[in-house]
C-alpha cells in the first residue's frame, strides 16, 4: 500500500475519535480485528463461539445485544471472499445514543497499516490500541544485536520487525588449543573479533543505507556488555550509520529474538524521540517568530494566503485542531456567509446560528473541513506537515495562542499577519475571529519580551 499522506491519517485520527466516543450499557461493544491471513471461515467458528459463550450473561439485554451484533457481524463477513492486504477491523454493538435510546452501529474499517494479531474484544467501549498506535509518526529505525559469536541485523517500521541480514563469527573461543603460545593466541583472537566487527558494520550498514536517510529515524544497538560498547566505540558503521545511533542495550540474544528484547529496552528513547521531533519544529517556529524573519505565519487566514502562494516550508497543525469551514447563502436577504467554527476533540461541532443579517433560518450550508483542505494543498505543493500534539507547554500554546494553526514559511511574503480586513478591528474586543485577540496578546507579550 502507498504511504497514508498526512492527511488520510487525519482522516483517520478523525474516525477513531467519532469511535472513541461510543458508549454501550453493559460489556456489549464489539470490536473486531482480522489480519489479511487469517481465514474467513475461522472468524466464522469463532464468532460461532462466542455467540454460544454469551448465553451465560446474566443481563437478558446484554445478551440480546452482544449476539445481534455478532449477527450482524457473521452477516457482513459473508459477503467478502479475501481479507485485504492490510486486513480489516469491525466494530459494531448497540451503542447509546442519548435520552435512554439505544442504536446497533457498525463501522467498517480499512487501517492504513497491516493488522498484525487477530482479535476479538467485548466491552463497554470500542478497543482502539491497535488502530491508534498507527497513528503515531513512525519511521524506521535500524536494529542490531551483537556478541563475538553471532549479529542479526533488521528493520523496525512501526510493529513490523524485518530481519535482514545474520552472521557467524569463527572467533576462537576463550579456550586455546595446545601447542600454541598464549600471545599468540590471544593475538589471533583479537584479530578474528576486529575482522568479526568489521563485517558486521559493514553489513548493517547496507541494510540501513537502503532505507531513506529521513526516513531512518535512529539506530538501536543491543548485546552483551562490553562487546556493544567495544563496536560502537570503534566506529565499524558507516559514518552517516553511526551518527544515527540512538542508543546501546543490554540485551541477552543475538538472534531474531534479541530484537523484541532490544525494541523494548528502548521504549522509552524511542517515545520521547517522537516528542523530541514535534519539540523541535515547535522550537524553530518560535525562533523565526522572535527572529522577526517574517518566516512564521500563524492563523487560518495567513496560512492560506501563504499556502496560495505555495510559500510554505512547513504546515504546522495542532492535533487538536477541529474546524470546518461553514458557508451559505441566506435564502431571504440574500447575504453570502462564510464563517470558520472550531470544536475540541470530543466535543460536538457548534451548530451553525441563523442568518446574522435577517436571522431566518440558513439551508444548503456547505461544510468543509479545515484541516482537510489544508492537508490537501499541503500534499501537492510539497509542504512538509507536522501534526503537533497539546502534551508539551509549546504544543499547547499552539492550540490556545495560535489557533492550532502556524506555518514556517520558505521566504519572508509579507503574509504573515492577520488579513488587512481584520488590523481595524485590532483593537476591538468584539473582533469575530475570537482567536485574534489571543494572537495580538501574544504579539505584545513577544515585544515585551524582547524589548525588556
Ligand atoms: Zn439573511
Amino acid at each position: 500500500m502507498a504511504e497514508a499522506t498526512a492527511h488520510d491519517k487525519y482522516e483517520f485520527k478523525k474516525t477513531l475519535e467519532v469511535l472513541r466516543d461510543k458508549k454501550g450499557h453493559g460489556t456489549e461493544l464489539i470490536s473486531l480485528y482480522i489480519p489479511h491471513d487469517k481465514q474467513i471461515s475461522d472468524v466464522m467458528a469463532d464468532l460461532r463461539n462466542e455467540y454460544g459463550q454469551v448465553a451465560n450473561v446474566k443481563s437478558k439485554t446484554t445478551k440480546t445485544n452482544v449476539q445481534n451484533g455478532i449477527e450482524s457481524l457473521m452477516s457482513r463477513l459473508k459477503f467478502i471472499d479475501r481479507i485485504p492486504e492490510n486486513g480489516i477491523v469491525y466494530f459494531t454493538g448497540t451503542v447509546d445514543v442519548g435520552n435512554n435510546k439505544t442504536d446497533l452501529e457498525n463501522y467498517v474499517i480499512h487501517p492504513p497499516e497491516p493488522i498484525i494479531t487477530y482479535k476479538y474484544h467485548c466491552d463497554s467501549t470500542f478497543f482502539l490500541d491497535p488502530l491508534e498506535y498507527m497513528l503515531k509518526e513512525k519511521g524506521t529505525f535500524g536494529l542490531l544485536v551483537l556478541d563475538r559469536r553471532e549479529a542479526t541485523v533488521g528493520l523496525l517500521n512501526g510493529k513490523k520487525i524485518m530481519k535482514r541480514a545474520s552472521l557467524t563469527s569463527d572467533v576462537p573461543g576463550k579456550q586455546r588449543k595446545g601447542g600454541q603460545s598464549a600471545h599468540r593466541f590471544q593475538q589471533l583472537r583479537l584479530i578474528a573479533i576486529h575482522e568479526f566487527y568489521k563485517r558486521i558494520g559493514d553489513a548493517a550498514s547496507k541494510v540501513f543505507l537502503t532505507v531513506d536517510s529521513d526516513d531512518l529515524k535512529g539506530v538501536l544497538i543491543g548485546g552483551p556488555s562490553p562487546t556493544k560498547e567495544e563496536f560502537y566505540g570503534g566506529e565499524f558503521l558507516h559514518y552517516e550509520i553511526q551518527a544515527k545511533v540512538i542508543g546501546l542495550f543490554d540485551t541477552s540474544y543475538t538472534d531474531e529474538s534479541g530484537f523484541l528484547e532490544l525494541i523494548n529496552a528502548a521504549a522509552d528513547k524511542l517515545a520521547d524521540l517522537e516528542l523530541m521531533e514535534q519539540k523541535n519544529v515547535m522550537k524553530a517556529f518560535f525562533a523565526e517568530l522572535i527572529s522577526d524573519s517574517g518566516r512564521a505565519a500563524y492563523g487560518e487566514k495567513s496560512i492560506r494566503a501563504n499556502m496560495e502562494i505555495n510559500a510554505v516550508d512547513r504546515l504546522i497543525l495542532s492535533e487538536d485542531l477541529r474546524a470546518e469551514i461553514m458557508t451559505a447563502t441566506c435564502p431571504v436577504c440574500g447575504q453570502y456567509i462564510q464563517k470558520t467554527r472550531s470544536w475540541r476533540p470530543g466535543e460536538h461541532p457548534p451548530e451553525t446560528g441563523p442568518c446574522p443579517s435577517c436571522g431566518a433560518a440558513l439551508d444548503n450550508i456547505e461544510v468543509k473541513d479545515l484541516v482537510d483542505e489544508l492537508s490537501e494543498m499541503a500534499d501537492k505543493s510539497n509542504t512538509a506537515i507536522s501534526f503537533i500534539s497539546t502534551d508539551f507547554d509549546e504544543g499547547g500554546q499552539l492550540m490556545n495562542a495560535f489557533g492550532g494553526i502556524a506555518a514556517i514559511l520558505r521566504y519572508n511574503t509579507g503574509l504573515w499577519r492577520h488579513s488587512s480586513r481584520h488590523r481595524s478591528c485590532r483593537s476591538s474586543r468584539h473582533c469575530p475571529e475570537s482567536r485574534h485577540s489571543a494572537v495580538y496578546k501574544i504579539k505584545k507579550v513577544r515585544h515585551s519580551a524582547v524589548y525588556q
